[in-house]
């Protein structure tokens, strides 16, 4: 623990640079010296949760949390749960040293890195968070599973953290829908900050998976994007010219295998009607070699 040097929102950061914990009993410790340490009563405190090789777009959340909070804690944790059998549990990057130091540049107070065994110490357990329809669709469609093994992992670090504020990615646009969904239905203290997309120069949304990437293919990833921008600039004419738009550009990319392209509309997540106005949003997955690559943007159907 570093003694306090820095200021954030006027209150004394009683934290610097990241302390690695990989327990829980360890990371209750220090956030209660950190918050006793604090002298301006209770320290307001955010949670970043993530998987781990970071990039720029983690880095921009963990800047909103550090805007938000007293106290950061990004976890990193690469949660079996929510990965299928066959999917790329056993070959997704691991990479806490890099990760670490990335993180000691946007100071983060706490790394919460825990085992799988800290997690899962009798195994998976048998008590599951449940998404519900919307977590059947879509990604879940193609990963089943993959959202009840999400929430139930994010229910857990907000116990074991105890946040005021969580920050998640729009990249993950469902699941930003269905975490905020857990948060009311079962009337979670925290509150959710959602941080907008970050994107490579030439659109790609920044993404872990791309380091799986080869030159070629990043290429014609940047399909994905290109055809979210075509769609907003044309959804003023309705969801199906912007779905054209779209396809049209990733299915010229014989690279891009795509999987789903779905304008949704944002307070239910179900498929929009031929004639729905207002705020959508476009859904896309692909696959780009073995890799899973998602994206989303914002549409003004009007
Ligand atoms: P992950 O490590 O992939 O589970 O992601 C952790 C968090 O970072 C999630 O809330 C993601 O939505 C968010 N995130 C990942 N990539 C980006 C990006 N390119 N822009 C904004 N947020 C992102």
């Amino acid at each position: 623990m570093n003694e306090p040097t820095a200021t954030h929102g006027g209150r004394v950061n009683v934290l610097t640079t990241p302390d690695v914990i990989d327990t829980i009993a360890g990371l209750r410790a220090t956030l209660a010296e950190a918050g006793e340490r604090d002298s301006g009563g209770r320290p307001r405190l955010v949670l970043v949760p993530t998987m781990g090789a970071l990039h720029a777009g983690h880095l921009a959340l963990v800047r909103r949390a550090r805007e938000l909070g007293d106290i950061v804690v990004v976890s990193i944790f690469v949660n079996p749960l929510q990965f299928g059998a066959g999917e790329d549990l056993s070959t997704y990057p691991r990479t806490l040293g890099e990760d670490v130091a990335a993180l000691a540049t946007v100071g983060v107070d706490v790394v919460f890195a825990p085992t799988r065994q800290v997690m899962y110490p009798h195994g998976p357990g048998s008590t599951r968070v449940t998404a519900g329809n919307v977590g059947t669709l879509y990604e879940g469609a193609a990963r089943p599973g993959h959202f009840d093994g999400m929430l139930t992992v994010v229910c857990k670090l907000i116990n074991i953290v105890g946040p005021d504020v969580v920050v998640f990615g729009q990249k993950d646009a469902q699941q930003v829908f269905l975490v905020e969904a857990m948060l009311a239905d079962l009337d979670f203290r925290p509150v959710i900050e959602v941080v907008p997309i970050v994107r490579e120069e030439g659109g790609l949304a920044l993404s872990s998976r791309n380091r799986n990437l080869v030159e070629e293919q990043r290429a014609a990833a940047r399909a994905l994007s290109a055809g979210l921008a075509a769609a907003a600039s044309v959804a003023g004419r309705g969801a199906a010219a912007a779905e054209e738009a779209a396809r049209a550009l990733i299915d010229a990319q014989p690279l891009v295998k795509l999987d789903y392209l779905v304008v949704v509309d944002p307070q239910t997540f179900l498929p929009v009607a031929a004639d729905h106005h207002g705020p959508a949003r476009m859904l896309v997955a692909a696959l780009v070699g073995s890799t899973r690559l998602i994206d989303n943007a914002a549409l003004d159907l009007n």
